[in-house]
């Protein structure tokens, strides 16, 4: 009996020590240098680093709880070992341009301010004061808070990035095609899609987002997919997907078998 207890208690050892939560390896610094050449001091100029209080901290950690789903134990782990692993508090979003005067890669300041970010060649995830300061739209379908989908959403960058782009990889088995120019997504009416998604964005300009993020879900559903978002491009599209898949569980009723198995497949 003893014996058997031990030996369960080691196992379950054995077990957490595998398992990567996100929120014992996701760590928080309050700073972040820049130099002359790379990430160049524009980029810190740019988006502004400051320290975290411990209200933003909590925060951010109720959500990682949340989104910290048995589902998604090989996804930690591959962003544990590979993938960016620092929430940084930044003010604003950036862009970048090469300066071949200088030859070096400087960013400006981006207008329409996003919630949270992911910089793959500084290795940044950034939380803006946006996140903080946006009223929080509870999803129809998953009845969670749009905070919550956002974390994970980028996290879902943060996981593609670490697998060089898998998303590039299987696009395909996600509905997409090429015709010859552009990405589509085949087997609907694309363009109508994409004239759905200008539409809805009107509402950001009259002060209503919140219906904005409502019609973005209602519809893309109607299309096989969480939101008309989603619809825009492939990246954004694998994002999207794991996001819901784990987090609605509407999910299964509205994604395509393949886009379902494919899913599967890679968060195994
Ligand atoms: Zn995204």
């Amino acid at each position: 009996m003893l014996k058997s207890i031990i030996s369960l208690l080691s196992l379950t050892f054995t077990l957490s020590s595998f398992a990567a939560s996100p929120i014992d390896f996701m760590t928080f610094p309050d700073s972040f240098e820049c130099n002359d050449k790379f990430p160049h001091y524009s980029f810190c100029d740019a988006v502004e680093f400051k320290p975290w209080t411990e209200a933003e901290k909590d925060k951010i950690k109720s959500i990682l709880k949340e989104i910290d789903r048995p589902e998604l134990a090989n996804f930690y782990k591959t962003i544990k070992e590979k993938g960016i692993t620092k929430f940084h508090r930044v003010t604003y979003s950036s862009t970048w341009f090469p300066n071949s005067k200088m030859r070096r890669a400087e960013f400006i300041r981006q207008k329409e301010n996003t919630l949270i970010w992911v910089n793959p060649t500084t290795n940044v995830i950034g939380i803006t004061d946006k996140f903080f300061g946006s009223n929080n739209f509870i999803d129809p379908y998953t009845k969670l808070p749009r905070d919550t989908h956002a974390i994970l959403h980028e996290l879902a960058h943060v996981f593609d990035i670490a697998q060089k782009h898998i998303s590039s990889e299987i696009k395909s088995d996600l509905g997409w095609s090429w015709d010859g120019k552009n990405d589509f997504i085949r087997d609907i009416d694309y363009q109508k899609s994409q004239d759905e998604f200008k539409e809805i964005l009107v509402y950001i300009e009259q002060d209503n987002t919140n219906k904005t993020y409502y019609e973005d879900r209602i519809r893309g559903v109607k299309y096989g997919y969480p939101t008309l978002y989603s619809m825009t491009n492939s990246h954004e599209c694998f994002a999207e997907l794991i996001t819901y898949y784990v987090l609605d569980p509407k999910a299964k009723e509205y994604m395509s078998q393949d886009i379902q198995t494919k899913l599967k497949e890679i968060l195994q």
